[in-house]
């Protein structure tokens, strides 16, 4: 009836040849699920320095409308691929154990509805990983952990309980994931202590500093981690987005020099996709009250368009 209005909130301009990344997310209906589910997990009271990387589930799946579908890499478009999107998991407003007994009930209940299925887990802060492989390893058997961050977080729990320092210590002491198969890729210079180091080694953990990422490449990094792997029955993929530079991740609470370049990292989640045996992957430490034209989550978005790619891929 009036030609010239349009819905609240849709885009002002509208090219009939360009599908929309964000316009592959589904809403859960209850019932239908897709080969891929989405979930967030906004919970960054945990975190040991100031974040609101609560706010970063909607923020990554609104930083998707910056995207096209189409990959003119590999020739490939990702129009016809349906992610289903289970909404975010309520947390509790003041008891962060039990907004992550939310996450890990949460985690294992949707995986049971579709264990065949691939997931991506928006964060949160970095302390998400710890309940979210608690959940999903239930359905799984024995799994591997590919970690990308600068840091180890293998902190103690008595200085601070079940904070982003602690997550894969966590997941070590409850027996969910055996050292040996825990790969850490990005560590960086004065960003650790000797004590985690020390204990990562002494736990078995497999740790490349961003030094020898730039020394080996990461394709090497990724296929020596992936053999070293395969006698796994599945691989977790946590993306911690301090991996990068300062300088390509502003929006994450603990910035630093020296790190991964964003097209190193969107490269070796397209290369780990194509694994059958990587089958979900989360994002965490994206701050969006604190990113520069989201610029960090626009990585985040990318991230999970170069995981699909690579799924894709592989069939
Ligand atoms: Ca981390």
């Amino acid at each position: 009836m009036f030609p010239y209005l349009k819905e609240a909130g849709k885009a002002n301009f509208q090219d009939r040849y360009v599908t929309k990344a964000n316009e592959l997310l589904i809403s859960w209906d209850g019932k239908h699920c897709s080969s891929i589910g989405l979930i967030g997990a906004p919970l960054s009271k945990s975190s040991i320095s100031h974040s609101g990387a609560a706010f970063a589930p909607q923020a990554i799946r609104q930083a998707l409308s910056f995207y096209s579908t189409y990959s003119i890499e590999s020739g490939m478009d990702l129009a016809d691929v349906t992610v289903t999107d289970y909404g975010d998991i309520v947390m509790h407003p003041t008891d962060i154990a039990a907004s992550q007994r939310r996450i890990a009930e949460t985690i294992e209940q949707v995986v049971a509805l579709q264990p065949e299925s691939m997931w991506i887990v928006l964060g949160g802060d970095h302390s998400i990983t710890c309940p979210v492989v608690s959940g999903w390893q239930k359905q799984k058997g024995t799994i591997g952990i590919i970690q990308f961050d600068a840091h180890h977080d293998l902190r103690n729990l008595e200085d601070g309980g079940p904070t982003n320092g602690t997550p894969f210590r966590r997941l070590i002491e409850a027996g969910i994931v055996d050292g040996s198969r825990l790969v850490q890729i990005g560590l960086r210079d004065f960003a650790n202590s000797r004590a985690y180091t020390e204990y990562g080694k002494q736990c078995g953990v497999t740790m490349y500093t961003i030094e020898e990422v730039y020394c080996l490449s990461i394709q090497t990094i990724i296929e020596k981690s992936m053999q070293m792997l395969s006698g796994v029955d599945a691989v977790y993929v946590s993306v911690d987005m301090d991996v990068l530079d300062q300088a390509f991740a502003p929006g994450c609470p603990a910035i630093g020099p020296g790190g991964m370049d964003s097209r190193t990292l969107l490269h070796a989640i397209s290369l780990l996709a194509r694994y059958d045996k990587v089958q979900a992957m989360d994002i965490v430490e994206i701050d969006p009250t604190i990113d520069f034209r989201q610029m960090t989550s626009r990585i985040a978005a990318s991230v999970i368009l170069q995981f699909l790619k690579g799924k894709k891929e592989r069939v």
